[in-house]
Protein backbone atom coordinates (compact mmCIF):
# COMPACT_ATOMS: atom_id res chain seq x y z
CA UNK A 1 0.00 0.00 0.00
CA UNK A 2 1.44 3.53 -0.74
CA UNK A 3 0.11 6.45 1.00
CA UNK A 4 -0.22 9.54 -0.44
CA UNK A 5 2.23 11.34 2.66
CA UNK A 6 4.11 9.99 5.71
CA UNK A 7 4.04 12.59 8.52
CA UNK A 8 7.38 11.20 10.48
CA UNK A 9 6.83 12.76 14.63
CA UNK A 10 3.48 13.03 16.22
CA UNK A 11 4.28 15.89 17.94
CA UNK A 12 2.08 18.82 17.23
CA UNK A 13 3.29 19.59 14.07
CA UNK A 14 3.11 16.11 13.01
CA UNK A 15 -0.42 15.78 14.76
CA UNK A 16 -1.56 19.38 13.43
CA UNK A 17 -0.39 18.10 9.69
CA UNK A 18 -2.24 15.30 10.18
CA UNK A 19 -5.37 16.80 11.20
CA UNK A 20 -5.63 19.47 8.68
CA UNK A 21 -4.46 17.13 5.70
CA UNK A 22 -7.57 15.04 7.22
CA UNK A 23 -9.89 17.65 5.39
CA UNK A 24 -9.06 16.69 2.39
CA UNK A 25 -9.12 12.94 0.32
CA UNK A 26 -5.69 11.80 1.17
CA UNK A 27 -4.25 8.97 2.66
CA UNK A 28 -1.81 10.21 5.44
CA UNK A 29 -0.06 8.01 7.88
CA UNK A 30 1.58 9.24 11.05
CA UNK A 31 5.22 7.13 12.40
CA UNK A 32 6.03 7.96 15.53
CA UNK A 33 8.81 6.17 17.30
CA UNK A 34 6.84 6.03 20.89
CA UNK A 35 3.55 4.87 22.16
CA UNK A 36 1.75 8.03 21.78
CA UNK A 37 1.27 11.09 20.07
CA UNK A 38 2.87 14.78 22.39
CA UNK A 39 5.39 12.38 24.21
CA UNK A 40 8.40 14.65 23.02
CA UNK A 41 9.10 18.43 23.65
CA UNK A 42 4.99 18.77 23.06
CA UNK A 43 4.03 17.62 26.39
CA UNK A 44 6.96 19.75 28.22
CA UNK A 45 7.05 23.06 27.35
CA UNK A 46 5.84 26.61 29.13
CA UNK A 47 2.09 25.99 27.21
CA UNK A 48 1.79 29.34 26.53
CA UNK A 49 -0.42 30.66 23.64
CA UNK A 50 2.33 33.19 22.74
CA UNK A 51 1.08 36.63 21.33
CA UNK A 52 3.47 37.31 18.32
CA UNK A 53 5.55 40.03 19.38
CA UNK A 54 9.11 38.15 19.89
CA UNK A 55 10.03 36.40 16.50
CA UNK A 56 12.10 39.10 13.85
CA UNK A 57 9.47 40.52 11.68
CA UNK A 58 9.03 39.21 8.52
CA UNK A 59 10.16 35.54 9.50
CA UNK A 60 7.98 32.48 8.57
CA UNK A 61 8.34 32.44 12.46
CA UNK A 62 6.32 35.94 13.29
CA UNK A 63 3.40 35.29 10.66
CA UNK A 64 3.26 31.44 12.36
CA UNK A 65 2.97 32.79 15.87
CA UNK A 66 0.28 35.38 14.84
CA UNK A 67 -1.64 33.25 12.85
CA UNK A 68 -1.03 30.18 15.42
CA UNK A 69 -2.84 32.43 18.03
CA UNK A 70 -5.98 32.66 16.06
CA UNK A 71 -6.02 29.36 14.99
CA UNK A 72 -5.67 27.87 18.30
CA UNK A 73 -8.63 29.74 19.84
CA UNK A 74 -10.83 28.27 17.47
CA UNK A 75 -9.33 25.05 17.24
CA UNK A 76 -9.54 24.80 21.19
CA UNK A 77 -13.34 25.23 20.45
CA UNK A 78 -13.86 23.12 18.20
CA UNK A 79 -11.67 20.32 19.52
CA UNK A 80 -12.96 20.71 23.33
CA UNK A 81 -9.06 21.50 24.38
CA UNK A 82 -8.31 23.84 27.75
CA UNK A 83 -7.59 27.03 26.89
CA UNK A 84 -7.51 30.46 28.57
CA UNK A 85 -6.77 33.62 26.80
CA UNK A 86 -5.21 35.64 29.74
CA UNK A 87 -2.85 37.98 28.50
CA UNK A 88 1.05 38.26 29.28
CA UNK A 89 3.25 40.89 30.64
CA UNK A 90 7.19 41.38 30.07
CA UNK A 91 8.26 43.37 32.92
CA UNK A 92 11.18 46.02 33.05
CA UNK A 93 13.35 46.69 36.06
CA UNK A 94 15.40 49.65 34.43
CA UNK A 95 15.66 51.78 31.77
CA UNK A 96 17.47 49.30 29.79
CA UNK A 97 14.65 46.73 30.02
CA UNK A 98 12.26 49.45 29.40
CA UNK A 99 14.01 50.15 26.02
CA UNK A 100 14.24 46.12 25.23
CA UNK A 101 10.34 46.38 26.15
CA UNK A 102 10.10 49.48 23.32
CA UNK A 103 11.47 47.27 21.11
CA UNK A 104 9.25 44.63 21.50
CA UNK A 105 6.34 47.03 21.27
CA UNK A 106 7.68 47.67 17.84
CA UNK A 107 8.21 44.11 16.69
CA UNK A 108 4.65 42.99 17.79
CA UNK A 109 3.28 46.05 16.05
CA UNK A 110 5.29 44.93 12.58
CA UNK A 111 3.75 41.33 13.43
CA UNK A 112 0.25 42.70 13.79
CA UNK A 113 -0.22 41.46 17.09
CA UNK A 114 -3.25 43.41 18.45
CA UNK A 115 -3.43 45.51 21.63
CA UNK A 116 -0.22 45.42 22.35
CA UNK A 117 0.14 48.41 25.29
CA UNK A 118 3.22 49.42 27.80
CA UNK A 119 1.44 50.28 31.06
CA UNK A 120 3.88 51.85 34.01
CA UNK A 121 3.38 52.09 37.28
CA UNK A 122 0.07 51.65 39.68
CA UNK A 123 -1.70 50.65 36.63
CA UNK A 124 0.17 48.00 36.38
CA UNK A 125 0.38 46.15 40.24
CA UNK A 126 -3.61 46.77 39.99
CA UNK A 127 -3.51 44.28 36.70
CA UNK A 128 -0.80 42.66 38.35
CA UNK A 129 -0.73 42.72 42.24
CA UNK A 130 2.14 39.96 42.83
CA UNK A 131 4.19 41.72 40.43
CA UNK A 132 8.04 43.02 42.41
CA UNK A 133 7.69 47.18 43.03
CA UNK A 134 10.65 47.24 41.54
CA UNK A 135 9.23 46.66 38.13
CA UNK A 136 8.75 49.98 36.32
CA UNK A 137 6.74 49.31 32.99
CA UNK A 138 5.43 46.34 31.16
CA UNK A 139 4.20 44.84 27.98
CA UNK A 140 1.06 44.00 28.06
CA UNK A 141 -0.20 41.39 24.95
CA UNK A 142 -3.82 41.00 25.89
CA UNK A 143 -3.90 38.11 23.39
CA UNK A 144 -1.31 35.53 24.88
CA UNK A 145 -3.28 32.45 26.31
CA UNK A 146 -2.74 29.17 27.89
CA UNK A 147 -3.40 25.82 26.51
CA UNK A 148 -3.20 21.96 27.55
CA UNK A 149 -0.73 21.55 24.78
CA UNK A 150 -0.56 17.69 24.58
CA UNK A 151 -4.35 17.51 24.53
CA UNK A 152 -3.89 19.65 21.20
CA UNK A 153 -1.90 17.19 19.92
CA UNK A 154 -3.90 14.39 21.23
CA UNK A 155 -7.36 15.97 20.19
CA UNK A 156 -6.60 16.47 16.54
CA UNK A 157 -5.42 12.80 16.07
CA UNK A 158 -8.26 11.18 17.47
CA UNK A 159 -10.52 13.15 14.85
CA UNK A 160 -8.15 12.97 12.28
CA UNK A 161 -7.92 9.19 13.05
CA UNK A 162 -11.59 8.97 12.71
CA UNK A 163 -11.66 10.76 9.65
CA UNK A 164 -9.60 7.69 8.15
CA UNK A 165 -6.15 8.56 8.78
CA UNK A 166 -3.67 5.78 10.41
CA UNK A 167 -1.22 6.18 13.15
CA UNK A 168 1.89 3.89 13.37
CA UNK A 169 3.39 3.88 16.78
CA UNK A 170 6.54 2.43 18.15
CA UNK A 171 7.46 2.97 14.47
CA UNK A 172 10.82 4.73 14.62
CA UNK A 173 11.79 6.04 11.63
CA UNK A 174 15.42 4.27 10.70
CA UNK A 175 15.78 4.94 7.16
CA UNK A 176 14.39 6.82 3.75
CA UNK A 177 15.23 5.91 0.62
CA UNK A 178 13.61 7.62 -2.84
CA UNK A 179 12.94 4.85 -5.45
CA UNK A 180 10.83 4.88 -8.77
CA UNK A 181 9.02 7.86 -7.76
CA UNK A 182 8.21 7.25 -4.16
CA UNK A 183 9.62 7.28 -0.84
CA UNK A 184 10.75 3.76 0.86
CA UNK A 185 10.20 4.52 4.69
CA UNK A 186 12.06 2.02 7.06
CA UNK A 187 11.31 1.83 10.77
CA UNK A 188 11.96 -0.69 13.66
CA UNK A 189 8.46 -2.46 12.46
CA UNK A 190 8.47 -2.35 9.02
CA UNK A 191 8.72 -0.70 5.76
CA UNK A 192 6.22 1.58 4.62
CA UNK A 193 5.83 3.80 1.60
CA UNK A 194 4.48 7.30 0.42
CA UNK A 195 4.62 9.32 -2.87
CA UNK A 196 5.30 12.55 0.22
CA UNK A 197 7.19 12.99 3.64
CA UNK A 198 7.11 15.31 6.02
CA UNK A 199 9.92 15.22 8.70
CA UNK A 200 8.16 16.90 11.92
CA UNK A 201 10.90 14.64 14.38
CA UNK A 202 11.62 17.42 16.93
CA UNK A 203 14.86 17.21 18.06
CA UNK A 204 15.67 14.69 15.83
CA UNK A 205 14.72 16.63 12.43
CA UNK A 206 18.60 17.04 11.58
CA UNK A 207 18.82 13.10 11.58
CA UNK A 208 16.30 12.73 10.03
CA UNK A 209 16.56 14.66 6.98
CA UNK A 210 20.37 13.75 6.93
CA UNK A 211 18.51 10.22 6.10
CA UNK A 212 18.02 11.44 2.73
CA UNK A 213 19.46 14.91 2.31
CA UNK A 214 22.87 16.65 2.59
CA UNK A 215 23.71 18.33 6.57
CA UNK A 216 21.86 21.75 6.08
CA UNK A 217 20.96 22.15 9.82
CA UNK A 218 22.25 20.32 13.52
CA UNK A 219 19.82 20.79 16.24
CA UNK A 220 21.87 21.75 19.55
CA UNK A 221 18.81 20.48 21.73
CA UNK A 222 18.42 22.97 24.74
CA UNK A 223 16.86 22.04 28.22
CA UNK A 224 13.81 24.04 30.38
CA UNK A 225 13.64 23.24 33.51
CA UNK A 226 10.17 23.78 35.63
CA UNK A 227 8.10 23.68 39.26
CA UNK A 228 4.42 22.86 39.35
CA UNK A 229 2.86 24.57 42.28
CA UNK A 230 0.03 22.96 43.84
CA UNK A 231 -3.20 24.57 43.45
CA UNK A 232 -3.47 26.39 46.40
CA UNK A 233 -1.32 28.94 44.94
CA UNK A 234 -3.63 29.41 41.60
CA UNK A 235 -4.50 33.15 42.49
CA UNK A 236 -1.13 34.11 42.78
CA UNK A 237 -0.37 35.88 38.79
CA UNK A 238 -3.65 36.53 36.74
CA UNK A 239 -1.57 36.71 33.07
CA UNK A 240 1.42 35.30 32.32
CA UNK A 241 4.51 37.30 33.50
CA UNK A 242 7.72 37.25 31.72
CA UNK A 243 11.07 38.96 32.23
CA UNK A 244 12.44 40.58 29.09
CA UNK A 245 13.73 38.57 26.89
CA UNK A 246 17.88 37.69 26.92
CA UNK A 247 20.03 35.78 24.23
CA UNK A 248 18.84 33.00 26.40
CA UNK A 249 15.44 33.07 25.24
CA UNK A 250 12.12 34.57 26.68
CA UNK A 251 13.20 33.97 30.26
CA UNK A 252 11.53 32.56 33.51
CA UNK A 253 8.09 33.04 33.52
CA UNK A 254 5.16 32.81 36.00
CA UNK A 255 2.32 31.89 35.20
CA UNK A 256 -1.04 30.28 35.78
CA UNK A 257 -1.69 26.57 34.43
CA UNK A 258 -5.61 25.95 32.17
CA UNK A 259 -5.46 22.83 35.10
CA UNK A 260 -5.22 25.74 37.74
CA UNK A 261 -1.46 25.38 38.69
CA UNK A 262 1.35 27.63 38.48
CA UNK A 263 3.97 26.98 36.99
CA UNK A 264 7.60 28.29 36.91
CA UNK A 265 10.44 28.39 34.71
CA UNK A 266 12.24 27.51 32.40
CA UNK A 267 16.09 28.03 32.14
CA UNK A 268 17.94 26.79 28.67
CA UNK A 269 21.27 24.83 29.09
CA UNK A 270 22.68 22.86 26.13
CA UNK A 271 22.00 18.73 27.12
CA UNK A 272 22.39 15.61 24.97
CA UNK A 273 19.04 15.03 22.59
CA UNK A 274 16.11 13.69 24.89
CA UNK A 275 17.91 14.25 28.09
CA UNK A 276 14.61 15.59 30.18
CA UNK A 277 15.96 14.81 33.87
CA UNK A 278 15.92 17.98 36.17
CA UNK A 279 18.71 19.47 37.48
CA UNK A 280 19.63 21.25 41.07
CA UNK A 281 21.32 24.19 38.89
CA UNK A 282 18.60 24.58 36.77
CA UNK A 283 16.12 24.59 39.21
CA UNK A 284 17.95 27.02 41.57
CA UNK A 285 18.10 29.41 38.58
CA UNK A 286 14.60 29.12 37.70
CA UNK A 287 13.89 29.63 41.36
CA UNK A 288 16.20 33.05 41.87
CA UNK A 289 15.21 34.16 38.74
CA UNK A 290 11.42 34.03 39.08
CA UNK A 291 11.41 35.62 42.51
CA UNK A 292 12.62 38.65 41.29
CA UNK A 293 9.71 39.17 39.33
CA UNK A 294 7.16 37.92 41.13
CA UNK A 295 8.81 37.72 45.01
CA UNK A 296 5.69 35.46 46.38
CA UNK A 297 6.30 32.90 44.68
CA UNK A 298 6.05 30.24 47.16
CA UNK A 299 8.12 27.23 45.51
CA UNK A 300 7.47 25.12 49.20
CA UNK A 301 4.35 24.52 47.37
CA UNK A 302 6.02 22.69 44.71
CA UNK A 303 4.38 19.20 43.24
CA UNK A 304 6.31 18.36 40.20
CA UNK A 305 9.28 19.40 39.04
CA UNK A 306 10.06 18.30 34.81
CA UNK A 307 11.61 19.75 31.83
CA UNK A 308 11.71 19.76 28.27
CA UNK A 309 13.99 19.95 25.39
CA UNK A 310 13.76 22.16 22.58
CA UNK A 311 15.04 21.48 19.27
CA UNK A 312 17.55 24.73 18.63
CA UNK A 313 18.87 25.04 15.07
CA UNK A 314 20.52 27.83 15.54
CA UNK A 315 18.57 29.89 13.66
CA UNK A 316 16.17 32.74 14.24
CA UNK A 317 13.63 31.08 12.14
CA UNK A 318 11.93 27.79 11.37
CA UNK A 319 12.77 25.34 9.24
CA UNK A 320 9.93 24.42 7.27
CA UNK A 321 9.12 23.79 3.61
CA UNK A 322 9.93 21.43 0.40
CA UNK A 323 13.48 20.45 0.33
CA UNK A 324 15.88 22.05 -2.34
CA UNK A 325 17.67 19.02 -2.90
CA UNK A 326 14.82 15.95 -2.99
CA UNK A 327 11.11 16.75 -4.50
CA UNK A 328 8.75 15.64 -2.20
CA UNK A 329 10.38 15.72 1.14
CA UNK A 330 9.26 18.24 3.25
CA UNK A 331 11.17 19.76 6.79
CA UNK A 332 8.91 21.07 9.59
CA UNK A 333 12.62 21.24 11.51
CA UNK A 334 13.85 23.55 13.85
CA UNK A 335 10.85 24.07 16.12
CA UNK A 336 11.57 25.94 18.78
CA UNK A 337 9.32 28.11 21.19
CA UNK A 338 6.87 29.46 19.81
CA UNK A 339 6.22 25.77 18.15
CA UNK A 340 3.41 25.09 19.71
CA UNK A 341 1.59 28.26 18.95
CA UNK A 342 2.75 28.46 15.63
CA UNK A 343 1.97 24.67 14.84
CA UNK A 344 -1.78 24.89 13.62
CA UNK A 345 -0.19 27.56 11.37
CA UNK A 346 2.76 25.46 10.05
CA UNK A 347 0.60 23.28 9.33
CA UNK A 348 -1.89 24.82 6.92
CA UNK A 349 1.04 26.02 4.96
CA UNK A 350 2.39 22.92 5.02
CA UNK A 351 -1.16 21.19 3.91
CA UNK A 352 -1.10 23.82 0.88
CA UNK A 353 2.39 23.06 -0.12
CA UNK A 354 1.31 19.72 -0.56
CA UNK A 355 -1.63 20.43 -2.13
CA UNK A 356 0.47 21.94 -4.67
CA UNK A 357 2.48 19.53 -5.59
CA UNK A 358 -1.04 17.32 -6.68
CA UNK A 359 -2.69 16.19 -3.81
CA UNK A 360 -6.44 15.43 -4.37
CA UNK A 361 -8.11 18.31 -2.72
CA UNK A 362 -11.43 16.73 -2.71
CA UNK A 363 -13.25 17.27 1.00
CA UNK A 364 -13.05 14.14 2.67
CA UNK A 365 -16.76 13.44 3.80
CA UNK A 366 -15.16 11.83 6.80
CA UNK A 367 -13.68 14.53 7.96
CA UNK A 368 -13.89 15.19 11.38
CA UNK A 369 -13.92 18.70 12.46
CA UNK A 370 -15.20 18.53 16.33
CA UNK A 371 -14.81 16.32 19.45
CA UNK A 372 -16.50 17.14 22.71
CA UNK A 373 -15.84 15.64 26.04
CA UNK A 374 -16.93 15.22 29.62
CA UNK A 375 -14.70 17.12 32.11
CA UNK A 376 -16.97 16.10 34.83
CA UNK A 377 -15.60 18.34 37.87
CA UNK A 378 -16.31 21.44 35.75
CA UNK A 379 -19.60 20.47 34.95
CA UNK A 380 -22.36 22.21 37.14
CA UNK A 381 -24.62 20.54 39.63
CA UNK A 382 -27.44 19.44 37.45
CA UNK A 383 -24.98 18.65 34.77
CA UNK A 384 -23.75 16.08 36.56
CA UNK A 385 -26.88 14.78 38.10
CA UNK A 386 -27.92 14.28 34.46
CA UNK A 387 -24.11 12.68 33.70
CA UNK A 388 -24.31 9.73 36.29
CA UNK A 389 -27.98 9.34 35.00
CA UNK A 390 -27.06 8.15 31.56
CA UNK A 391 -23.97 6.69 32.62
CA UNK A 392 -23.31 5.61 36.48
CA UNK A 393 -19.51 5.85 35.82
CA UNK A 394 -19.63 8.99 36.42
CA UNK A 395 -20.53 8.78 39.76
CA UNK A 396 -17.29 7.24 41.14
CA UNK A 397 -14.21 9.68 41.72
CA UNK A 398 -11.24 7.72 40.59
CA UNK A 399 -8.60 10.69 41.34
CA UNK A 400 -9.52 12.64 44.60
CA UNK A 401 -7.06 14.94 43.86
CA UNK A 402 -8.44 16.55 39.99
CA UNK A 403 -12.02 14.61 40.70
CA UNK A 404 -11.64 12.83 37.41
CA UNK A 405 -14.83 9.83 37.37
CA UNK A 406 -14.12 6.49 36.24
CA UNK A 407 -16.18 7.23 32.97
CA UNK A 408 -14.09 10.01 31.95
CA UNK A 409 -11.08 7.21 31.80
CA UNK A 410 -13.47 4.59 30.21
CA UNK A 411 -14.30 7.45 27.92
CA UNK A 412 -10.39 8.09 27.19
CA UNK A 413 -10.28 4.12 26.50
CA UNK A 414 -12.96 3.98 24.28
CA UNK A 415 -11.89 6.63 21.90
CA UNK A 416 -10.20 6.51 18.84
CA UNK A 417 -6.39 6.69 20.35
CA UNK A 418 -6.68 4.55 23.44
CA UNK A 419 -3.96 5.68 26.20
CA UNK A 420 -1.22 3.22 26.25
CA UNK A 421 -0.04 4.39 29.54
CA UNK A 422 -0.66 5.58 32.74
CA UNK A 423 0.89 8.60 32.21
CA UNK A 424 -1.15 9.19 28.56
CA UNK A 425 -4.16 7.99 31.01
CA UNK A 426 -3.10 11.28 32.63
CA UNK A 427 -2.55 13.48 29.52
CA UNK A 428 -6.27 12.58 28.61
CA UNK A 429 -8.09 12.76 31.61
CA UNK A 430 -5.70 14.72 34.31
CA UNK A 431 -5.33 11.90 36.66
CA UNK A 432 -2.46 11.93 39.12
CA UNK A 433 -1.66 15.84 38.65
CA UNK A 434 -2.45 16.78 41.61
CA UNK A 435 -0.67 16.62 44.80
CA UNK A 436 -0.94 12.93 45.36
CA UNK A 437 0.73 12.61 41.45
CA UNK A 438 -1.00 9.25 41.36
CA UNK A 439 -0.52 7.59 44.54
CA UNK A 440 -3.83 7.25 45.48
CA UNK A 441 -5.62 6.62 41.51
CA UNK A 442 -2.30 4.88 39.99
CA UNK A 443 -3.05 1.46 41.09
CA UNK A 444 -7.00 2.31 40.60
CA UNK A 445 -6.23 3.05 36.88
CA UNK A 446 -4.09 0.22 35.98
CA UNK A 447 -6.69 -2.36 36.95
CA UNK A 448 -9.13 0.19 34.40
CA UNK A 449 -6.34 0.21 31.88
CA UNK A 450 -6.00 -3.63 32.79
CA UNK A 451 -10.01 -4.77 32.30
CA UNK A 452 -10.50 -2.45 29.27
CA UNK A 453 -7.57 -2.90 26.95
CA UNK A 454 -8.06 -6.88 28.22
CA UNK A 455 -4.45 -6.72 28.92
CA UNK A 456 -1.82 -7.66 32.55
CA UNK A 457 -1.05 -4.70 34.15
CA UNK A 458 2.64 -6.00 34.22
CA UNK A 459 2.57 -4.68 30.78
CA UNK A 460 0.87 -0.64 31.47
CA UNK A 461 4.20 1.07 31.04
CA UNK A 462 4.39 4.11 33.05
CA UNK A 463 4.69 6.20 30.16
CA UNK A 464 7.24 4.66 27.09
CA UNK A 465 7.51 1.13 26.46
CA UNK A 466 9.43 -0.15 28.87
CA UNK A 467 8.64 1.62 31.63
CA UNK A 468 7.35 -0.97 33.86
CA UNK A 469 5.73 -0.08 37.40
CA UNK A 470 4.72 -3.78 38.37
CA UNK A 471 6.11 -6.80 37.90
CA UNK A 472 3.49 -9.31 39.14
CA UNK A 473 1.34 -9.93 41.97
CA UNK A 474 2.39 -10.39 45.60
CA UNK A 475 -0.78 -9.90 47.63
CA UNK A 476 -4.15 -12.93 46.65
CA UNK A 477 -6.38 -9.30 46.89
CA UNK A 478 -8.00 -8.25 43.90
CA UNK A 479 -8.64 -4.53 43.32
CA UNK A 480 -12.40 -3.00 43.43
CA UNK A 481 -12.33 -2.74 39.22
CA UNK A 482 -11.54 -6.30 38.59
CA UNK A 483 -13.63 -9.59 38.09
C1 LIG B 1 11.27 24.37 27.67
C2 LIG B 1 10.36 24.67 26.51
C3 LIG B 1 9.37 25.62 26.59
C4 LIG B 1 8.55 25.91 25.52
N1 LIG B 1 7.49 26.76 25.68
C5 LIG B 1 6.67 27.01 24.65
C6 LIG B 1 5.53 27.83 24.82
O1 LIG B 1 5.21 28.26 25.91
N2 LIG B 1 4.79 28.13 23.73
C7 LIG B 1 5.09 27.68 22.50
O2 LIG B 1 4.42 28.04 21.56
N3 LIG B 1 6.13 26.82 22.31
C8 LIG B 1 6.91 26.47 23.37
N4 LIG B 1 7.94 25.61 23.22
C9 LIG B 1 8.18 25.03 21.91
C10 LIG B 1 7.23 23.88 21.62
O3 LIG B 1 7.08 23.03 22.74
C11 LIG B 1 7.80 23.09 20.46
O4 LIG B 1 8.09 23.99 19.42
C12 LIG B 1 6.84 22.06 19.93
O5 LIG B 1 6.37 21.23 20.95
C13 LIG B 1 7.56 21.25 18.87
O6 LIG B 1 6.68 20.31 18.36
P1 LIG B 1 7.18 19.27 17.27
O7 LIG B 1 5.98 18.53 16.83
O8 LIG B 1 7.99 19.99 16.26
O9 LIG B 1 8.23 18.35 18.03
P2 LIG B 1 8.05 17.22 19.16
O10 LIG B 1 6.98 17.52 20.11
O11 LIG B 1 9.40 16.98 19.71
O12 LIG B 1 7.61 15.96 18.32
C14 LIG B 1 8.52 15.24 17.53
C15 LIG B 1 8.11 13.79 17.59
O13 LIG B 1 8.92 13.06 16.69
C16 LIG B 1 9.18 11.79 17.26
N5 LIG B 1 10.37 11.26 16.62
C17 LIG B 1 11.64 11.68 16.75
N6 LIG B 1 12.46 10.94 15.99
C18 LIG B 1 11.68 10.05 15.33
C19 LIG B 1 11.94 9.01 14.39
N7 LIG B 1 13.17 8.75 13.95
N8 LIG B 1 10.90 8.26 13.95
C20 LIG B 1 9.63 8.51 14.37
N9 LIG B 1 9.33 9.48 15.27
C21 LIG B 1 10.35 10.24 15.73
C22 LIG B 1 9.36 12.10 18.74
O14 LIG B 1 9.16 10.96 19.55
C23 LIG B 1 8.30 13.17 18.96
O15 LIG B 1 7.08 12.64 19.40
C24 LIG B 1 8.75 25.26 24.30
C25 LIG B 1 9.74 24.27 24.20
C26 LIG B 1 10.50 23.94 25.32
C27 LIG B 1 11.46 22.81 25.25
Amino acid sequence: MIEDVIIIGGGVCGCSLLYELSRYKIKTLLLEKENDVADGTSKANSAIVHAGYDPIPGTKMSRYNVEGNTLIEQLCADLDIMYKKIGSLVVGFDETDRKSIEKLYIKGNKNSVPGLQIIEGEELFKMEPALSHDIICALYAPTAGIVAPWEFAIAQTECAVKGGAKVEFNAEVTSIKKENGYFAVDTKKGEYKARFVVNAAGVNSDIVSEMLEEKHFTIQPKRGEYYILDTTEVKLVNMVVFPCPSKLGKGVLVAPTVHGNIIVGPDSTDCPREATESTMDGLEYVAKNALRCVPSVNLRVSIRNFSGVRADAGLEDFIVGESKCIPGFFNIAGIKSPGLTASPAIAKDVAGMLLDKGLDSTPNPDFVAKRKIIRFKYLSDKEKREAIKKNPLYGTIVCRCETVTEGEIVDALNRTLPPPSLDAVKRRCTTGMGRCQGGFCGPRIMALIAKYANISQIDIPMDKEGMYIVTGRTKRRRCVYEK
